[in-house]
C-alpha cells in the first residue's frame, strides 16, 4: 500500500455524511494532492519524435508538458510507444525502440523531475521524491514483429504493458476494428492463434500487463481465457452509453472485474458521446474551406479547435461533451461491479478532442471534483485515481 502525506479534513470527510456537500476548492485539490494518480495513456511521444521537448511549455500545441503533469497532480504517467501498421516487419521493433530512446533522453535531461519506474516500490520512491513516475506501454503488438525474443526484449527496456493489438489485427490477433469492419479476408480466424496466446502466456511470465483496449471481441475472450493475471484496459469507454467498436460491452466489464483487472477510461469525445461525430461533421462541413486550409497549413486538431473557439465560439463549445459523461461512463462500471476496476487513461495527446473543463493534464483535478460532488468516498476516489492500477501492477510484477 502506497500512503501519500496527511488525510483531507475531517470535515470534508463529514460533510459527505451528511449529504449536504458541495466540495470546496480547496479540498478536491487537497484530496487530489494526497491521492496516487495514475493515468494509463498519453501520446505525446510522437510529438516528441517530431522535435517538441516536454520541458518547454507547449499549451497550445499538445494536452501535455512536464509542468502541466505536476499542474495535473499526475504521479505515474504511462508513456504510450506506438506506430500505425505501416511499421511491420523489420520496422515495428526498431521504431519502438526509437521512442524509448527518446523517453530515456527526456528523463536523462530531467533526473529532479521524472524516474522512469516499473513497480509498486519504483512508484513508491518517485511519490516519495516528489518526481513523476515515467512508465512505458507499447500501443500495438505489431511492434514485436511475432518475435518473442523481440518481446523480452521491450521488456528488459521496462515496457510495462503491451495491447495486442492497435487498429490493426497482428498475424496472431484480431483488432475491434478489424473484427467489425468485415474486410478481414474470410478464411482469417478470428481471435487469437495458438501463437497469440502463447503472447499471452509470455506477458504473463515476464510481468507484462495484458492490455486489451484496441483487441476485437473474439481476441478479448481468448485472451481472457488464457491470462492467469490480472487484465489491464488502458484506453477505453463504456458500449452501453455508445456502441463503438472501441468500447467494452457489459459482459466484458463483468469478466474483467472477475479476473481482478482494471478499466482505465479514455477521454475522447467520440468514445464518451455517441452523437459527437454527427455534430464534428456538421462543423466540418459548414466551414470546409476554413478547416482544409488551416490542415494544410499544418495546424494539428488542438490548434484547429483554438481557432474554431476563436471565430465560432458558440458553435465550438457546444462540439464537445460535457464533463459530466465521462462520470457517467465511470459510474456505470462501478454500479455494474464496484469501485475496485476503473481508472484513468486520458489518450490525451492521442486524441482530438476531449471533454469540456479538460483541456489538457492540467486539468485532472477536476475529475476528483466531480467524484466529490457525485458522493464517492475518499477511499474510493483514491482506489478510481491510481490504488486499482497498483494492485494490476502488483498483481503482474509482484512487490
Ligand atoms: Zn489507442
Amino acid at each position: 500500500m502506497i500512503q501519500k502525506k496527511r488525510l483531507v479534513s475531517g470535515l470534508a470527510v463529514a460533510a459527505i455524511f451528511l449529504g449536504s456537500f458541495t466540495a470546496s476548492a480547496q479540498d478536491y485539490r487537497e484530496l487530489h494532492e494526497q491521492a496516487i494518480v495514475v493515468d494509463t495513456h498519453n501520446d505525446v511521444l510522437i510529438s516528441v519524435l517530431e522535435g517538441l521537448r516536454l520541458e518547454d511549455d507547449l499549451r497550445g500545441k499538445t494536452h501535455s508538458d512536464l509542468a502541466r503533469f505536476k499542474e495535473g497532480g499526475v504521479d505515474v504517467q504511462i508513456f504510450s510507444v506506438w506506430s500505425d501498421e505501416t511499421y511491420g516487419k523489420g520496422k515495428g521493433f526498431k521504431y519502438a525502440n526509437r521512442q524509448i530512446d527518446s523517453l530515456y533522453s527526456i528523463v536523462e535531461r530531467n533526473p529532479d523531475k521524472m524516474m522512469i519506474a516499473r513497480t509498486p516500490e519504483d512508484i513508491r520512491q518517485a511519490v516519495e521524491q516528489n518526481k513523476l513516475a515515467t512508465m512505458i506501454g507499447v500501443e500495438g503488438g505489431h511492434m514485436m514483429e511475432s518475435n518473442l525474443k523481440y518481446l523480452e526484449e521491450l521488456h528488459k527496456r521496462g515496457t510495462i504493458y503491451m495491447t495486442l493489438t492497435w487498429n490493426n489485427s497482428t498475424p496472431w490477433a484480431t483488432s475491434a476494428m478489424d473484427e467489425t469492419s468485415g474486410k478481414l479476408p474470410k478464411n482469417r480466424k478470428l481471435g487469437l492463434t495458438r501463437f497469440g496466446k502463447q503472447v499471452v502466456r509470455k506477458m504473463n511470465e515476464l510481468g507484462m500487463l495484458v492490455d486489451l483496449s484496441h483487441v476485437g471481441e473474439r481476441t478479448f475472450w481468448d485472451a481472457m481465457a488464457t491470462t492467469t493475471k490480472p487484465v489491464l484496459i488502458s484506453h477505453s469507454c463504456v458500449h452501453q452509453f455508445n456502441p463503438h467498436f472501441r468500447n467494452l460491452k457489459d459482459d466484458q466489464i463483468q469478466a474483467i472485474a472477475k479476473n481482478g483487472g482494471v478499466i482505465h477510461l479514455n477521454f475522447f469525445s467520440g468514445f464518451l458521446d455517441p452523437d459527437y461525430d454527427k455534430r464534428m461533421n456538421a462543423f466540418r462541413t459548414k466551414h470546409q474551406t476554413e478547416v482544409d486550409s488551416l490542415r494544410k497549413e499544418g495546424k494539428n486538431s488542438i490548434q484547429i479547435y483554438d481557432w474554431a473557439m476563436e471565430h465560432y465560439p458558440e458553435e465550438a463549445s457546444q462540439l464537445r461533451p460535457p464533463l459530466s459523461l465521462l462520470l457517467d461512463h465511470l459510474d456505470h462500471i462501478v454500479k455494474l461491479v464496484g469501485v475496485d476496476y476503473v481508472g484513468l487513461g486520458s489518450d490525451f495527446d492521442g486524441i482530438s478532442s476531449t471533454p469540456q473543463q479538460l483541456d489538457s493534464v492540467a486539468d485532472m483535478p477536476v475529475i476528483t471534483r466531480e467524484l466529490l460532488a457525485r458522493g464517492y468516498s475518499e477511499e474510493d476516489i483514491k482506489k478510481i485515481l491510481g490504488e486499482n492500477f497498483l494492485r494490476v501492477l502488483r498483481a503482474n510484477v509482484g512487490g
